[in-house]
């Protein structure tokens, strides 16, 4: 049969719709929703066939009526869910990075319907977006103001924007970074509308190499913290203390782009983080940092620093397209009164389990392990948690997971991933790791049982 007679064979969109097959979902949903499938699984069909890939003549009908079906379960399926984070990465970008505060949580709920975003229930007049957790904030760090946008990437942007549109923004070659997913500074100093001035060497700047890049076209300069990886051996940069004291006019402001967001010193769990205090204590005009990172709050940028540098951000008309949503200001001011109050070393998650002691974490895994139907291939072991997401790069805490022995590390791995709660692994040395330094106490019970459901289906290892 030609392709030809075999395309003709293929039946029509309304031949499709009216199939017995597609009974139970006609019912259930709108014909334009059914009829886009129907053509895109009558397209495939065609596609195959002109690929030379079928050699299939008739039953053309029951695979499309399949095609439809496959593509409404994967339509229904919900995408975003909940996991329990067994990696041990406490910033796990791709886990959403910090999980918030239960105080956090709850502020953001009450903001879900109507909320005084914008409305001074005094005065019953407009008020500004975010002004008490701006001002929070700015105390939080002592700086004079603060502006909230959506991520420190955009802060970076609109800080560039604001501050040396059309100048020269003098960076170290050092420093010349990508964050990640396509944020490189290099790019986005051309997308802000600003020069990039390199000065110093990859290993190497000192504080001359600024200072005789300093003229007329000077807009700004910027130290940006190495966050996702580091530098050692023969390497030299000057301080940002020492940036923040660069003799220069009065426009050009020093910049710190932080990222991480450390508020408390982390020194005590042998974490050398620098503090967003120390960054503006020291003078830097601007310092900008994450909010889901160290910070441990929901997903924003903060730019904090002098009133003067700040006031022009915040009516940048770059500004309205990066504000923030009322959720995020919500669960924001709820991390920031938290940070505030002295607790965050108690009530912020993401420090909680940089904080957990190994003991602590030793005890939750055997208390799982003893519930266990079956213990023959799960054992505690000792591990290393790294801090991940772009904060102290190679920083790990000691800790203890459980690990699963079996015959396909990968297998268990999916298993525990595609049941619901999705639990996330990690794979190494032939063995499934369950870190559960990133575990809340309240996922154990879960954790059990889906460890014991999937350990119901591991093949032993035998000895012989
Ligand atoms: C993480 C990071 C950013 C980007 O922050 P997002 O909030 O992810 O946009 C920018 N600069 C530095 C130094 C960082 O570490």
């Amino acid at each position: 049969m030609s392709k030809t007679d075999k395309l003709r064979a293929l039946p029509s969109v309304d031949e499709v719709l009216r199939s017995p097959g597609l009974a139970g979902l006609r019912d259930r949903l709108p014909h334009r929703r059914l009829s886009q499938w129907a053509k895109e699984s009558i397209q495939f069909c065609r596609d195959e066939i002109l690929a030379g890939k079928v050699d299939q003549n008739d039953a053309w009908l029951r695979q499309i009526v399949h095609l439809i079906e496959r593509r409404q379960q994967a339509d229904s399926g919900q995408a975003i869910q909940q996991v329990i984070n067994g990696t041990g990465v406490v910033l796990h970008t791709n886990l959403g990075r910090a999980p918030l505060a239960k105080a956090a949580i709850k502020r953001m709920e009450q903001a879900t319907g109507y909320a005084n975003i914008e409305l001074d229930l005094e005065s019953g007049r407009r008020s500004k977006r975010g002004a008490r957790v701006a001002r929070m904030l700015a105390q939080l760090v002592g700086a004079e103001d603060a502006v909230i946008v959506n991520n420190c990437a955009a802060a970076t942007m609109l800080v560039l924007q604001a501050t040396a549109f059309g100048k020269e923004v003098i960076v170290s070659r050092g420093q010349l970074v990508e964050i990640g997913g396509g944020f490189r500074l290099p790019d986005v100093f051309v997308a802000s509308g600003v020069k990039l001035r390199e000065v110093g060497t990859t290993n190497r700047t000192y504080l001359r190499d600024y200072e005789a890049a300093m003229g007329e076209q000077t807009g700004a300069v910027i130290r940006v913290h190495r966050s996702n990886f580091q530098q050692s051996g023969f390497v030299t940069e000057p301080s940002i203390d020492e940036m923040a004291a660069l003799d220069r006019p009065e426009n050009v402001p020093v910049i710190d782009d932080l990222g991480s967001g450390c508020i408390a010193d982390l020194a005590a769990l042998g974490l050398a983080e620098p503090t967003v205090s120390a960054s503006v204590a020291c003078g830097t005009e601007l310092t900008l940092f994450s909010g889901d990172k160290l910070f441990g709050g929901p997903q924003c940028g903060m730019i904090v620093g002098r009133k003067r540098w700040i006031d022009p951000i915040r009516k940048s008309p770059m500004m309205r397209a990066m504000r923030v949503d009322k959720l995020t200001l919500a669960a924001l001011e709820a991390t920031v009164e938290i940070h505030l109050a002295g607790r965050a070393m108690d009530e912020l998650p993401v420090l909680r389990m940089l904080a957990a002691d190994p003991q602590s974490l030793r005890d939750r895994c055997e208390k799982l392990i003893q519930t266990l139907p079956d213990q023959r291939c799960i054992d505690v072991v000792s591990c290393e948690s790294p801090v991940g997401g772009g904060a102290i790069p190679g920083a790990t805490r000691p800790g203890f997971a459980l690990k699963v022995y079996g015959r396909n590390a990968n297998r268990v791995a999916r298993m525990l991933r595609e049941g619901n709660p999705a639990v996330q692994t990690r794979v190494t040395d032939d063995a499934v790791w369950v870190d559960v330094r990133t575990i809340a106490t309240e996922e154990m019970e879960n954790l059990r049982q889906r460890l014991a459901d999937v350990l119901g289906q591991v093949e032993v290892e035998s000895d012989e």
